[in-house]
């Protein structure tokens, strides 16, 4: 029987008569959060029951939940075949209340999901490349990490939700899952989350970047780009035999982004490799006509690696050039690195997302 969460709306509209029970059937499983299609209770017991003999509602269990300090949590999920996958849950701003105790801004949150059993791409900072590659993920697989989370944090319907493809694997590997994943996040009689606020972070895979960009799904985009010479990124990122800087940034120059949004670099400082200002300064000449917006991540070294998290004084120089030299540029708030930290160090203490 088939995952019901893999479907797009209108694809079970196409399986149902008549279609407009396909709305209902949405606001069911992602507004309502049934789990049984016996509970649809607006739907005629006819079509209860046949739903129920063609499809299940699966939605990835909770296998371990760990909690960091600054309220970041991550879960280990546990899939149908008996593999696993992390998912991090950030929250970005807190509920903000006026004097007469009135919400006047909801809380944000954002869900880092993964899209692969491990990874193709086997970056050298990266756990979970280095455990290789099992399999895609289904869309039903990516969309319910998402269900499972807000659901175990009450999170409400209407409450804010930003998505990052930044967990476990590489998106763009996957491409087709995600972008099917992305447009049944944003549909309106389900969790109504706008591409707008979905980024799919790569490790630079150039033409998939191209064919994202054709699909014109509106998302964001952020590359993984943690060095300014070839060299430096072979060997963090193997990935980059295959493509290259300048070929990533030639995608990225032809990649379709939002006015007022901006595609995000994000680079991992890495002590005495990557942390210097000629690096710096480098890095400005390549973004030089982009719309661009730069992510400081502070390695987090773990146990077996040979590489050191650099000292605060240097990211802080980093970070000062860039914005003297007009590119915007944060350095990431150390969100959940009590409990784990970059794209791909989620796993092992069970795998990771960097945001
Ligand atoms: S950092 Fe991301 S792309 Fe690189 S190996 Fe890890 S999961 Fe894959």
């Amino acid at each position: 029987m088939e995952n019901i969460l893999n479907l797009r709306r209108e694809e079970l509209a196409k399986e149902i008569s008549p279609k407009f029970r396909a709305d209902q059937i949405f606001q069911w499983i992602y507004q309502k959060g049934a789990k049984e299609f016996e509970e649809m209770t607006n739907l005629p017991k006819k079509l209860r029951k046949e739903l129920a003999e063609r499809f299940t509602i699966e939605v990835p269990r909770i296998l371990n939940v760990e909690v960091s300090r600054d309220g970041s949590k991550k879960y280990l999920l546990g899939l149908e075949d008996g593999h696993t996958v992390e998912s991090v849950l950030l929250p970005m701003k807190g509920e903000e209340r006026n004097e007469k105790g009135e919400i006047i801004r909801e809380a944000r949150y954002t869900v880092c999901v993964s899209s692969q059993v491990g990874c193709k791409v086997g970056c050298a900072f990266c756990l979970t490349g280095k455990g290789g590659f099992v399999r895609n993920l289904t869309p039903a697989e990516i969309v319910g990490q998402v269900v499972a989370i807000r659901e175990d944090n009450g999170i409400p319907q209407n409450r804010r939700v930003n998505i990052v493809y930044m967990g476990m694997g590489e998106p763009l590997d996957n491409l087709e899952n995600v972008a099917k994943a992305v447009t049944i996040f944003s549909d309106p009689y389900g969790l109504s989350i706008s591409p707008r606020r979905q980024t799919i972070s790569t490790s630079g895979l150039a033409p998939k970047i191209r064919k994202l960009g054709e699909m014109d799904l509106g998302v964001l985009l952020a590359i993984s780009l943690h060095a300014v010479d070839d060299k430096l990124r072979e060997r963090l990122m193997p990935i980059n035999k295959a493509y290259n800087i300048e070929s990533i940034i030639e995608a990225v120059k032809e990649f379709p982004i939002d006015q007022r949004k901006r595609v995000m670099f994000e680079y991992l400082v890495i002590k005495d490799l990557n942390d210097d200002l000629k690096s710096a300064k480098r890095l400005v000449k390549l973004l030089n006509g982009i719309k661009a917006k730069v992510n400081l991540i502070y390695f987090n070294p773990y146990p077996g690696t040979p590489f050191q998290r650099p000292s605060e004084e240097r990211v802080r120089a980093f970070q000062r050039y860039l914005l003297d030299h007009g590119v915007l540029c944060t350095i990431r708030e150390s969100k959940g690195l009590d409990i784990s930290a970059a794209c791909g160090q989620l796993k092992e203490r069970s795998s990771e997302c960097s945001l």
